[in-house]
């Protein structure tokens, strides 16, 4: 009795950042947009036709792929489509790294990865990044199964210059490297560029950050056209409807906004430098950020210390318990007021700590 424990498949999870409900927090935890979809997204919202909803979707997401292909300026076939980049990268690591050899990411970076493949069974090993928390080019010129690098990297914030991930994707052409840019609005130099010259390589984006719609799950990569079909078989032969049909409909919406878009990225990237700054004043070492959040140490009061204390004040930031980072924590940037808040507070903790 009871054999069928020992049958089933065992797993440890990623977990999440938590998502707390009180109704005076400030959440600065999972590195959510502050600002609301684009316009175009409510008014879509308000007039959607719940009638549609008892058809199936159409599985290749016709008019979203479209709006990106026209925004990319790269072929609708260059384009999969998912349920938020977590969705297409379990799907780019299915289809395109096989476990024979070993993959390899940083030491410090997306803690995701390491989670689909071991789900997948697939080996991998983790260089580590230097001591300032840059990624060592070299250390990928081996030979591997597979590269994944998140550009800008999470949760260092740091962004890695495009020659340095050409000079990767050049050294690497019998693997497919991935370059996961969740944050690349906020200040990376995007890779976009490269699909053309190099099939090996394929650019991950999401619409949970720079566009505000981390709660309608849209991501979406560009690769070369055999890549990209390679990964639709994978889709196919797993679940062909993955897009549903408001998410289809709002996606196209935050797309065509492209001047929404640029104001709310210029707002979060003048809010970063602002605070960065006041952070510095209050003695906290701040790594340089090309993204939504900030990654930051404090060089008197333990990161842990002061996660409990912010927390206490209902204002969320996120440590990870881990090697070499758990004196540090990100913090998502929110609205002006928001971080005049939480630099408020902070600088209560640090009064009460002497
Ligand atoms: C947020 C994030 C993602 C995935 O976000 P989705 O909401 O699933 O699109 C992927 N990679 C990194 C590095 C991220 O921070």
């Amino acid at each position: 009795m009871g054999e069928w424990r020992k049958k089933i498949r065992e797993v440890t999870p990623y977990v999440p950042g938590e998502q707390p409900q009180f109704a005076d927090m400030i959440k600065l935890n999972t590195n959510e947009n502050p600002y609301p979809p684009a316009p175009g997204v409510a008014k879509v919202l308000a007039g959607m036709d719940a009638g549609k909803l008892k058809l199936y979707p159409k599985p290749d997401a016709r008019e979203l792929v479209d709006a990106l292909a026209a925004e990319y300026r790269v072929a609708p076939e260059q384009i999969f489509v998912g349920v938020g980049s977590d969705d297409v990268l379990g799907m780019a690591f299915l289809t395109c790294f096989t476990g024979e050899k070993e993959i390899l990411f940083p030491d410090i970076t997306y803690s995701f990865y390491p989670v689909w493949a071991e789900l997948f069974g697939i080996r991998y090993r983790t260089p580590a990044l230097d001591e300032n928390f840059l990624i060592r080019k070299e250390d990928y010129f081996v030979p591997n199964g597979g590269i994944v690098i998140a550009n800008p990297n999470a949760p260092t914030s740091i962004a890695m210059p495009l020659a340095d991930i050409e000079e990767i994707v050049e050294k690497n052409q019998d693997s497919v490297v991935i370059i996961d840019e969740a944050y690349v609005d906020f200040g990376g130099e995007s890779a976009l560029p490269l699909v053309e010259k190099y099939d090996n390589l394929l650019v991950v984006q999401t619409f949970s950050k720079s566009r505000s719609m981390a709660g309608m799950r849209i991501g979406f990569a560009i690769g070369s056209r055999e890549l990209i079909g390679a990964m639709y078989a994978v889709r196919n032969s797993y679940n062909s409807y993955t897009m549903n049909y408001p998410s289809i409909l709002c996606g196209v919406e935050a797309v065509k906004d492209r001047a929404y878009f640029e104001q709310t990225k210029a707002a979060i990237v003048t809010t970063r430098e602002k605070t960065a700054d006041r952070l510095c004043e209050l003695g906290f070492t701040v790594l340089p950020s090309a993204a939504n959040f900030l990654f930051v140490s404090h060089k008197r009061i333990s990161a842990e210390e002061l996660f409990g204390k912010l927390r206490e004040k209902h204002i969320f930031v996120r440590f990870f318990k881990k090697p070499r980072i758990q004196n540090y924590l990100r913090v998502t940037v929110g609205t002006p007021e928001e971080m005049e808040r939480f630099l408020k507070e902070i600088e209560a903790c640090l009064a009460d700590m002497p």
